[in-house]
């Protein structure tokens, strides 16, 4: 095709493409990304001065090995050369079978048999197919429903909307068509505050309650992201588990975005010591390649299932399975198990605690928290998104603000130097949003 310039393209992108959460036609211009290498995204004209932006972001949760890794490249490669893809209806293949077993391997241990989904929404789906599947099978159809606590983010296809956060939040249209759910308050805040009791008998009283008619209660372990950035303490996991145990419903925890080391354990459910019955991972799961998701479940979930009167799980996507993504998945995990991953989010922590600290002090800012390569600038203010991006851009990072929240989780590859940079973009974009 004839070259395009950066300003045609931009042009053309207003016009015809959609962007998350955005109208149409563009109302804001993306920047071009002409490529990404390491921490470094690299654009096509210079933004503010700057042509490299450190990323701030990871591609949402994903890019934690960073862009172009030589391991992650090759396992691509080397898939594209045997084949892409190939239906998962009635053929298998080594990528998909090896990670099945690596994420059987690596995941809270009665957790066994894995459904390979093509985005972390789905795999909520298909969490969400699974209770309801298993409580049918076991003749109690009235357990349909969801509990979950408010302030939470699980995905943008119908069942995860019907979980996220219900007030005020991105779904607020569509509450009264959604599946109707049970939600709990948000927990207390605070990763390392001791377990409210009042806040533990408050769920506990909700799953009583509602027994009847739960499927399942489905929540962000330690870290609710989308809905809010906040960080509460593991013990409330427990709390649920004891509580769906003893009522009869189903856990699920969805690990979609505090997978793979980002909290600073391989998976936010090793601080409370409790696995679920079900549980879904995505974003890094391919390293942040390609699209990709799991939903793993229980012998007992699976086994409740096959006894159904429909003994099959009734979801088989076109894509579900592709190998090039599982083939990538498998190396970025085997990589990512190669190295002492927990030593390189503690160090980040440790520059985003220093780098953040300063960010206390702008006015404006009502609390700085950080845990493992997490950390959050909140104001008391919804933050001037054009601003507070240019702000970030000017310093050569990219961050991506979202109401009152400046936030960053950098690749585990980032340097000192490049998270105190990200640290200091922060602070720029809290002062200028
Ligand atoms: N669940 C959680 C906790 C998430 O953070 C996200 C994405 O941000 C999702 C589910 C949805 O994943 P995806 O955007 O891949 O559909």
């Amino acid at each position: 095709p004839e070259p395009l310039t950066p300003g045609e393209l931009l042009a053309l992108d207003r016009e015809h493409v959609w962007h998350p959460y955005g109208p149409m036609p563009g109302r804001t211009e993306p920047l071009l990304v002409e490529s990404a290498s390491g921490v470094r995204l690299r654009l096509a004209e210079p933004v503010e001065g700057r042509t490299e932006l450190v990323d701030g972001m990871s591609s949402w949760w994903s890019a934690v090995h960073g862009y172009r890794h030589p391991v992650l490249d090759e396992a691509a490669h080397g898939q594209l050369d045997r084949m892409s893809h190939v239906m998962f209806g009635g053929l298998t293949h080594e990528p998909a079978v090896r990670l099945a077993k690596r994420l059987v391997d690596i995941t809270p241990q009665p957790l066994r048999h894995v459904f390979l989904a093509d985005s972390g929404s789905v795999s909520v789906e298909v969490a969400v197919k699974m209770c309801l599947q298993y409580w049918r099978s076991a003749g109690k159809p009235r357990k349909q429903r969801l509990l979950t606590w408010r302030g939470g983010y699980h995905g943008d296809t119908w069942q995860p909307m019907s979980v996220c956060d219900p007030d005020g939040g991105m779904h607020e249209l569509w509450q009264g068509v959604l599946p109707r759910q049970i939600f709990a308050d948000a927990p207390p805040p605070g990763f390392d505050a001791a377990p409210d009791p009042a806040y533990a008998a408050h769920l506990r009283e909700l799953i009583a309650r509602h027994a009847e008619e739960l499927a399942a209660v489905i929540v962000e372990p330690v870290v609710q992201g989308a809905g809010g950035m906040r960080f509460h303490s593991p013990g409330y996991l427990r709390v649920l588990r004891e509580a769906c145990d003893a009522h009869g419903v189903l856990l699920v925890f969805d690990e979609i975005a505090t997978g793979f080391g980002r909290t600073g354990t391989l998976f936010a459910a090793e601080h409370a010591g409790v696995a679920p019955d079900v549980m879904c991972v995505g974003k890094a799961l391919t390293g942040g390649y390609l699209t990709l998701g799991a939903t793993l479940c229980t012998t007992a979930v699976a086994d409740g299932i096959s006894r159904g009167a429909l003994p099959v799980l009734a979801h088989g996507p076109t894509f579900m399975g592709n190998p090039l993504a599982t083939a990538v998945a498998g190396a970025a995990i085997d990589l990512l198990l190669s190295q002492d991953w927990a030593r390189e989010v503690a160090r980040i922590e440790t520059g985003l605690r220093t780098g953040l600290a300063a960010a206390e002090r702008i006015p404006g800012v009502r609390e700085v928290r950080v845990l493992g390569a997490i950390g959050v600038v909140q104001l008391d203010h919804e933050v001037d998104l054009a601003a507070a991006t240019r702000a970030a851009v000017r310093e050569g990072v990219w961050l991506r603000p979202f109401r009152d929240l400046l936030y960053t989780m950098p690749p585990y590859i980032t340097s000192d130097e490049d998270v105190a940079r990200i640290c200091a973009a922060v602070c720029a974009a809290a002062r200028a949003g």
